[in-house]
């Protein structure tokens, strides 16, 4: 018999509530989906709660639940993941952050941001902060990523992350000093004052640099300060081939989750059209994803345009999106290897009338040889209650996973 093999589909925030213009349906239930339901007929079905149940989840702490990591013990904030995902080299005790280019007046009042959404001569103004010796011995690496977005990695001796923000997340406000929530804390001070020291030289540097002249001489906001934000101790986790025993690698969209999959040790794959919106190119993943499998023993694959129409309140593009993963997914029943197992799940609810994440559970199948196939004839949040699967937490998934694989 062929080696078991296993393919992890997340369609990022695809769950959602009733929606009045859909006859009181979710979009999963008003979508046509003939592929998603098959998988659901011939699979076991059931919810899950990412996190545990009413608990809103990121993308970040669901894929790392969902991956068998307690996020309650290995996680502290974003930035480590963000830093990852662009290929920084993060380690154990490093303190990271998600950074943003903004623009401040001479008295630090935050005039954009976004620095006028610059997306260009960002690798210029990241090699003149990256490097910085910062006050306690404190190291800065900066590196930028897309637009007038950004990563940075403090690394020093015992540092800690349970710190304020400095950007003040509105125009017209001073930037924020970075204060430790817990002012007996030495671990988050110390973090604190290299983050105040690395905003202060980031405007030293970045104000009178070539790229910020020549942007206020077309007119254009100068990028000419670099404002952290969502700081986390890099953790130290085993890799997912160690915890799990499978060769592992990720299709995915975007930096955070590219990052977490990078964090535990998976290979990353670049796919052409890959947009992380809704025009992007699913069956381009698709067959990634059976290119991956042919040799891999383990594929997580994250499609994102689900959670933007979520995030807009735009339940069509939800349909829209369903309607695409519903032709990956038949595709992938046809092509995937002898013995290979799907689990079609989302990493939480982002429901078109919040236009955020909620703490409601999500439908998840799992389809393959062995599985018990229950009474489910269909892939929604309701359906999906009448399976064999009950009700699961996103930790339970790969040990369920990893048994059905033997
Ligand atoms: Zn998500
Ligand atoms: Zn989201």
């Amino acid at each position: 018999m062929a080696k078991p093999k296993a393919l992890l589909l997340i369609a990022d925030g695809l769950a959602d509530r009733p929606i009045k213009e859909l006859g009181d349906r979710t979009p999963l239930e008003a979508a046509d989906k003939p592929n998603l339901n098959k998988l659901a007929s011939e699979g076991e079905c059931g919810l899950m709660d990412p996190i545990a149940p009413g608990v809103k989840a990121g993308s970040d702490t669901s894929h790392l639940a969902i991956l068998g990591y307690d996020p309650y013990k290995c996680y502290t904030g974003r930035g480590p993941f963000e830093a990852a995902g662009i290929g920084m080299d993060v380690r154990k005790g490093d303190v990271a952050f998600r950074c943003n280019f903004s623009t401040v007046d001479d008295n630090m009042v935050v005039l954009d941001r976004r620095a006028g959404r610059i997306n260009e001569g960002t690798d210029q103004l990241a090699a003149a902060v990256n490097g910085l010796e910062l006050v306690g011995g404190v190291k800065a690496l900066f590196k930028e990523s897309v637009a007038h977005r950004g990563a940075l990695i403090l690394r020093g001796e015992s540092l800690g992350a349970d710190i304020t923000d400095t950007d003040p997340h509105h125009e017209g406000t001073e930037v924020l000093t970075c204060e430790p929530r817990d002012p007996s804390s030495n671990a988050d001070a110390r973090t604190a004052a290299a983050v105040n020291d690395f905003v202060r030289k980031s405007y030293e540097l970045l104000k009178d640099h070539p790229v910020n002249k020549e942007r206020i001489a077309r007119g254009l906001n100068p990028a000419n300060i670099v404002l952290p934000r969502g700081g986390g101790v890099g953790p130290h986790i085993d890799s997912f081939e160690c915890e799990h025993g499978l060769k592992a690698a990720c299709v995915a969209e975007t930096g955070l989750i590219n990052g977490v999959a990078r964090y535990v040790g998976m290979d990353l794959t670049q796919v052409p059209g890959a947009t992380g919106g809704a025009d992007s190119n699913v069956m381009n993943m698709a067959k990634a994803i059976v290119e991956r499998l042919a040799s891999d023993d383990f594929v997580l694959c994250n499609v994102k345009g689900a959670d933007v129409g979520g995030h807009d309140g735009k339940p069509q593009v939800k349909l829209d999106m369903i309607k695409k993963l519903d032709e990956m997914v038949g595709y992938l029943m046809a092509e995937l290897p002898e013995n290979t197992c799907i689990v079609l799940t989302a990493d939480h609810s982002t429901p078109c009338a919040i236009k955020d994440h909620s703490g409601d559970p999500v439908p998840i199948v799992f389809w393959g040889d062995g599985v018990r196939t229950d009474r489910c004839q269909a892939y929604d949040e309701r359906s999906v209650t009448a399976g064999g699967l009950g009700r699961i937490r996103g930790t339970d998934l790969m040990k369920i996973l990893t048994q059905l694989m033997n």
